[in-house]
């Protein structure tokens, strides 16, 4: 239980389609009950069908942790029932068109929400003015219906575009260093989790770099904080530029980052430090020269924790810095190994 309400907190979308679904299923199973005792078959089976698409796609979305294809799937089988309910009830049935609305923007994007919401109010009006009197009492209601509900669409629309901008200017803030655009620890922290349990689940294999700009101190002490700032900012940028694609960078703090690896043997992972080291030293430099790193680095194993595999790869650093600095130290076994091979 404590871990279903923790996926819940930890992911917004997952939460949000869980709720509207709920809530969508307590508002229209008691219509659809009603309206299978009613004998009113076109209804009943709409709202039934809505129900139970709703349970799968709820299901859909914890089962693949996916909360894209379920929101999409229920927004489209949501417009497309407010359509065949309005169509078969009339006036009683428009009323749900305003749940509709809202309903989208919760489950997908903002311009996706307003296509769905648009198209359906497009075939329901088509079809009102091809059938007069039937869906709508006149053409005045159907107006006033129709510049309600664009009214109403539009308010959502701008609340929900400035909500997602928001929520994605708190993930940045919460997620990315400032200075550098490399993840931030908190994110290390998250990745190094994932990679832990993707050796334990698939095998998957895992290197870890930890990289310390050399005597960066003076940099600051001789040419001011700004000047070190910049050299943190085009350190990132070399080794964006030199690593994978798939490899992800971290500041652990100061000036000491980490670089996770996935998909690389001890071999692979000395050449990557040692190429990384070298293009640092050839392209980094300060006003005052050129600028080195010592790299200390580690295999994923089987360590225990990821702290216990991040200190195996900070002690491998103190012991670059040590030997002089400018080095890569991984462990000694598998610096052999490299050496061997
Ligand atoms: P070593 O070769 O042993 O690593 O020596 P070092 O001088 O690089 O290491 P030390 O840990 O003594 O100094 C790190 C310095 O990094 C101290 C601190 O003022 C500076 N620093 C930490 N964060 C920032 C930052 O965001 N910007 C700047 N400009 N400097 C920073
Ligand atoms: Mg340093
Ligand atoms: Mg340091």
């Amino acid at each position: 239980m404590a871990k279903l309400w923790l996926r819940l907190k930890g992911d917004f979308q997952l939460s949000i389609i869980t709720l509207v679904g709920l809530v969508a299923l307590l508002g229209v199973t008691p219509y659809a009950i009603f309206r299978l005792i009613e004998g009113s078959w076109l209804v009943g089976i709409v709202d039934s069908l809505l129900v139970l698409c709703t349970l799968v796609a709820i299901a859909y979305a914890w089962r693949t942790g996916n909360t894209i294809r379920p929101g999409q799937f229920l927004a489209t089988i949501y417009s497309i029932g407010a359509v065949l309910v309005s169509i078969k009830l009339g006036v009683n049935g428009l009323f749900w068109f305003y749940n509709l609305i809202l309903f989208n923007f919760f489950v997908v994007p903002p311009r996706q929400s307003l296509v769905a919401t648009l198209s359906a109010l497009a075939v329901l009006c088509l079809y009102g003015l091809l059938n007069p009197g039937e869906v709508f009492e006149s053409y005045y209601q159907m107006s006033s219906f129709l510049v309600t509900c664009l009214m109403a669409s539009l308010f959502a629309f701008v609340f929900a575009y400035r909500g997602r901008r928001q929520r994605e200017q708190l993930n940045t803030l919460a997620t990315i260093d400032p200075l550098t655009g490399a993840g931030n620890r908190r994110t290390m922290e998250q990745e190094l989790v994932i990679a832990m349990s993707a050796r334990q689940r698939y095998a998957q294999a895992y290197g870890l770099l930890v990289l310390d700009l050399d005597n960066f101190k003076q940099i600051n002490d001789r040419h001011g904080h700004k000047a070190g700032d910049q050299v943190l900012v085009d350190f990132v940028r070399i080794v964006k530029a030199v690593c994978r694609k798939s490899d992800r960078l971290f500041r652990l703090g100061g000036e000491e980052f980490v670089l996770l690896l996935p998909g690389i043997d001890a071999k692979g992972l000395f050449k990557a430090a040692e190429h990384l080291r070298a293009r640092i030293a050839a392209e980094l430099s300060s006003p005052g020269g050129g600028v080195t790193v010592s790299i200390g680095g580690a295999l994923l194993t089987d360590q225990a924790s990821w702290e216990v595999w991040l200190q195996q790869a900070d002690e491998n650093l103190y012991r670059a810095k040590r030997e002089g600095r400018n080095r890569v130290c991984l462990p000694l076994e598998v610096q052999t190994q490299t050496i061997q091979g």
